[in-house]
């Protein structure tokens, strides 16, 4: 596996802003779009992309915390030139790499609000816009009442820590147990490349932050109709997280799934990955099944909002992405 310094990671990321605003109804957002379209070329313009659906009695809001575009060397298992011919093909080629957007969602049950991962916070490319996202919904961190980190990776946990501090004061957070041991153990640490250092960093700082942090074990109910998914395998405690009420469920699968590369084969990875013998298991498992019952499935680095399906067409995986508004 190639060696990438986080100098190197950093430099491969370009400079911008989101764009495309799912804010406002109507003929007014319509306007505004063609209008921040026509700004671009003089001005950057900032917006905050929010989606919501309804599972049952929750409500899910999708909100992003920014991108980052992956040099298409970061995909073992196929070399750069076969990911960025597979982006061609996509229509989803960057100039510097593949598009990885960094979703989270919001889980709301009119009593309890639950955040689902955390963002990167600015320690990866464009990112550090969830803070503007909530206040965009009107929820203040401290109105926050859980936290579920999917896993340890920056990406996923930055955003715990604001300004050295825990950005989340009131919520309980749940972590996996498996992860929680990874990514604290000087060992592991010291034998890990460069760019994974931020990571076991941050999972040091989280840990000494969050005092009542919840290593959970296995599979279980965080509230009712909120439950935890063992997805292991992209890392040792990667889990996923199932919203469920009323005969309509969600399923967030975090890392589970890569733009480009993903669902299509399960022998190519992402180069945080590992262990791949164990990210491949988790795949091979986890795509066939999640086709078989056509869930709806939330995944962080998918197109805003992340919402889509794993549908096996012709006896080829492919991601099929899912309605989420105005289909009433
Ligand atoms: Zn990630």
């Amino acid at each position: 596996m190639p060696k990438f310094s986080r100098r190197a990671f950093a430099s491969a990321l370009p400079l911008g802003l989101l764009g495309g605003s799912f804010l406002g109804g109507g003929m007014i957002e319509g306007a505004s779009a063609l209008a921040a379209t026509q700004d671009t070329a003089e001005a950057p313009v900032s917006v905050t992309p929010l989606a919501q659906i309804r599972i049952g009695r929750f409500t899910v809001t999708a909100l992003t915390d920014g991108y980052a575009d992956m040099p298409y060397e970061y995909f073992p298992g196929r070399t750069a030139a076969e990911v960025e011919q597979a982006a061609v093909a996509q229509f989803t080629a960057r100039p510097s790499g593949v598009r990885f957007l960094f979703n989270q969602y919001l889980v709301e049950d009119g009593e309890r609000r639950i955040l689902i991962d955390a963002g990167a916070a600015g320690s990866i490319g464009q990112t550090g816009q969830l803070p503007q996202a909530l206040a965009t919904l009107g929820v203040r961190p401290d109105q926050i009442d859980a936290v579920i980190v999917t896993h340890m990776h920056q990406d996923h946990m930055g955003g715990l820590i604001l300004g050295g501090k825990n950005n989340y004061p009131k919520a309980e957070l749940y972590i996996d147990r498996r992860d929680v041991a990874h990514w604290t153990d000087p060992a592991k640490r010291n034998g890990a490349p460069d760019y994974l250092q931020t990571s076991f960093k941050m999972a040091e700082e989280v840990v000494r932050l969050y005092p009542r942090i919840q290593a959970i074990d296995g599979e279980r109910e965080i509230v009712p109709g909120v439950s935890i998914v063992d997805l292991t395998g992209h890392t040792p405690g990667h889990i996923g997280v199932r919203v469920e009420d009323g005969g309509q469920s969600l399923i967030m699968v975090s890392d589970m799934i890569f733009p480009v590369v993903h669902p299509g084969a399960t022998d190519v990875f992402f180069l945080f990955e590992q262990d791949p013998a164990a990210a491949k298991a988790m795949r091979d498992r986890f795509f066939p099944r999640a086709a078989l019952e056509g869930a709806l499935i939330a995944a962080t680095h998918m197109p805003f909002p992340g919402l889509g399906r794993v549908v096996a067409d012709r006896g080829q995986m492919r991601w099929q992405i899912a309605d989420w508004a105005l289909q009433n």
